[in-house]
């Protein structure tokens, strides 16, 4: 099973993601999670480092690329023998970000996002068998950034206009994809809760 949640930062992605982990692993299953860009490879970590945190200024096409690159060496190195096996990939985010951050946020064609990704990834990746997006408003958004810690990451650091269109693409993502919105302002356990309820056990 491949599952994916989805929603900016903050929303409670990597807690739900950790908590729908334990959930399986007590069925006995065998499951990863995956931090995109980031998952448990050294080359994984690298381009997390050089898209969200070496303060680079790179051109929104080459973030596109770089993560594509990065979903390449999670999807063949990581996800896909663990979906072979019969096991469970649970990842906080999917090429639904890069439409959102790249697209509705730094201008690239969206077109050519779901092109390049469709080029580089087979049609399992881009169709999870659940596709959560978490939604908050940005005052609680921010509260839970900032309770975690200081914003260092690329993306988290732009302007209020740019995360505003971030947020205002997630809708049409939802209903482009047929993704399920979360409402992630409860406490965590409901929220849970409220995931839980919709997976076909
Ligand atoms: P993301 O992975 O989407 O950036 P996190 O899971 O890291 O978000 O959550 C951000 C912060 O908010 C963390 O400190 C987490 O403990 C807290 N948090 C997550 N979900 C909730 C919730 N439903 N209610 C209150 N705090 C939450
Ligand atoms: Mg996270």
């Amino acid at each position: 099973m491949y599952i994916v949640i989805e929603g900016q930062d903050g929303t409670g992605k990597s807690t739900q993601a950790e908590l729908l982990k334990k959930l399986f692993e007590a069925k006995g299953k065998e499951v990863v999670m995956l931090e995109e860009p980031d998952g448990d490879l050294p080359q994984s970590h690298d381009l997390h480092d050089m898209i969200l945190t070496r303060g680079y200024d790179l051109e929104p096409l080459t973030n596109v690329l770089l993560f594509t690159a990065a979903r390449v060496e999670l999807w063949k190195k990581i996800a896909e023998p663990v979906l072979k096996r019969g096991g469970v990939v649970i990842s906080a985010r999917n090429y639904w970000s890069t439409l959102a951050y790249q697209g509705y946020g730094e201008g690239v064609s969206k077109s050519k996002i779901i092109r390049i990704t469709k080029e580089a990834l087979p049609e399992r990746y881009t169709h999870p068998d659940y596709g959560f997006i978490l939604t908050v408003s940005d005052e609680v958004r921010l509260e839970r950034q900032r309770g975690r810690g200081k914003a260092t990451e690329t993306f988290e650091k732009k302007p209020s206009e740019f995360q505003q269109r971030v947020n205002a693409a997630y809708p049409k993502i939802a209903k482009d994809f047929g993704l399920m919105m979360i409402d992630a302002a409860p406490s965590i356990e409901e929220v849970f809760s409220e995931i839980k309820s919709k997976l076909n056990d």
